[in-house]
């Protein structure tokens, strides 16, 4: 979709960020929701409200030095992007995985934004990491990479002004050296990341929230079908942090996963998806999802992995990475009378998967609105430190079923408001967005 609005406020994006492909795709996305909103608040333009809002407050990329086992040098190339704290400290989280680069954070930092403003708690957004492939790699080896990431990371972050979190490739291994590295430099034992170890100021149900927050903004999709996930066939692509805890959540109120994957491949089990299997294979092994058929031989494992969407299901959650499913996968769910698809990644189908979904019909629950449990329960893990105190688990997860409920009902809501009701892309980018323009607008030109 383009029009004049779009196409007038994206050229000089365009232009100032060359080769960023992601991030023009995620501005695009947002702007192509605004223009009713523009139109009915003026002070929008006049202020450049979002000119401001798509310029990073600060970009950082530095060199990240480390040795490895054999003794050899190895360097790789860090990022942070503190995006915007107009609703409070940057805060988004910290991905290592090869393909990293300036855009793909970019575009993380900006949909970050967004997200953080949705969930209601007060954290700005922004996102880090680096080109550090970890898979391969001994204990000893990402620790190493983890405290020289640090050692340049902490001049900039602090509870107060920026909190990074786990990503792709960053786990609770990877967070608990960080943080003592960070301990280290600072002699401060502060609430600087989240996703903590929970003998350390981590939170009870940080390690589940961003699935079953999927899950619970999902079921509110179903509601509005007049069904729910019982007898629901479900694939989900991915097999890490995401994709398990969706998985565990679907399976207590009976629904059947019949498929997961990772970077090489992808299983069917037509008797549902064993957990405690891919559990032991991904969280304790670190293995490959093709393992999965030792523990299941009647499972089937087939390599690469588009081809998960051409399994028939009801309900998809893309859970991997970005740009994973595309209009022809799209078309393909659609044929196979699909009724909702709702992001556990960010950003993982493309605009014309998008359009495929929206314009058949199909139930579509973007990333910024469907997976923000995650940093929604981040923001409960600062409170919790900032108070020096510990909810337990069934606290935590009420406020995060809270939230996600509140998250669909604000999208529902604003995309009826600007008559665009059932599109909850719009109705996400404008609720996020005005959140943060108020905000913007009340502290003036900064
Ligand atoms: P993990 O590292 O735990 O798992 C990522 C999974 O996706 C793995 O199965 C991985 O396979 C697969 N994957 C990664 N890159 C690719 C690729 N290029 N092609 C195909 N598969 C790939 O990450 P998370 O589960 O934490 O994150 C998954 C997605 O969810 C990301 O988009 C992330 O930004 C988003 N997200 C995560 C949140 C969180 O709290 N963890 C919060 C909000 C969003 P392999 O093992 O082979 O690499």
């Amino acid at each position: 979709m383009s029009s004049a609005f779009v196409d007038s406020l994206l050229s000089p994006i365009v232009a100032r960020n060359p080769a960023e492909p992601e991030f023009i795709q995620a501005v695009r996305e947002v702007l192509e929701s605004l223009e009713p909103v523009v139109q009915k608040r003026k002070e929008i333009a006049k202020l450049k409200i979002i000119e401001r809002l798509v310029e990073p407050e600060r970009q950082l990329i530095f060199r990240v030095p480390w040795v490895d086992d054999k003794g050899e040098i190895r360097v790789n190339r860090g990022f942070r992007v503190q995006f915007n704290s107009a609703l409070g400290p940057y805060k988004g989280g910290l991905r290592l995985h090869p393909s990293v680069n300036l855009g793909i954070i970019k575009f993380l930092g900006f949909e970050q934004v967004f997200k953080n403003a949705l969930t209601t708690t007060p954290i700005g957004g922004g996102k880090g990491g680096s080109d550090f492939d970890p898979k391969g790699k001994s204990d000893a080896e990402v620790m190493k990479f983890c405290q020289s990431f640090m050692s340049e990371l902490f001049r900039h972050i602090g509870s107060e002004t920026d909190v990074p979190a786990g990503d792709i490739g960053v786990g609770g291994r990877e967070i608990g050296y960080l943080y003592g590295q960070h301990k280290r430099l600072t002699n401060s034992f502060t609430g600087v990341l989240t996703g903590k170890g929970l003998h350390y100021g981590g939170s009870l149900a940080r390690t589940e929230a961003t699935g079953y927050g999927l899950v619970y903004f999902t079921t509110r999709m179903l509601e509005d079908q007049k069904t729910d996930w019982k007898g629901k066939r479900v694939v989900i692509s991915g097999s890490g942090n995401v994709a398990i805890y969706a998985t565990e959540k679907i399976q207590e109120l009976d629904g059947k996963v019949v498929a997961l994957s990772d970077s090489n491949g992808y299983i069917l089990d037509e008797e549902g998806i064993d957990l405690a299997a891919v559990k032991r294979i991904k969280e304790e092994e670190r293995g490959r999802i093709k393992e999965y058929l030792s523990v299941r031989p009647r499972a089937v494992y087939t390599e690469g992995c588009s081809g998960i969407w051409t399994i028939p299901c009801d309900v998809a959650l893309p859970c991997a990475t970005q740009n994973e499913l595309d209009g022809k996968s799209a078309a393909i769910l659609v044929k196979n009378h699909c009724i909702a698809v709702a992001e556990g990644a960010n950003m993982p189908c493309t605009p014309e998967a998008v359009t495929c979904f929206q314009s058949a019909g199909v139930s579509f629950g973007p990333a910024k609105a469907a997976n923000a449990g995650g940093v929604a329960t981040s923001a409960l893990e600062m409170s919790q430190n900032s108070m020096r105190l510990s909810w337990t688990f069934d606290e935590v997860d009420a406020k995060l079923h809270g939230i996600m409920d509140s998250i669909y009902t604000q999208c529902r809501d604003a995309s009826e408001a600007y008559g665009l009701a059932g599109n909850l892309v719009a109705g996400a980018n404008i609720a996020g967005f005005l959140r943060v323009a108020d905000a913007m607008i009340a502290q003036g030109v900064v």
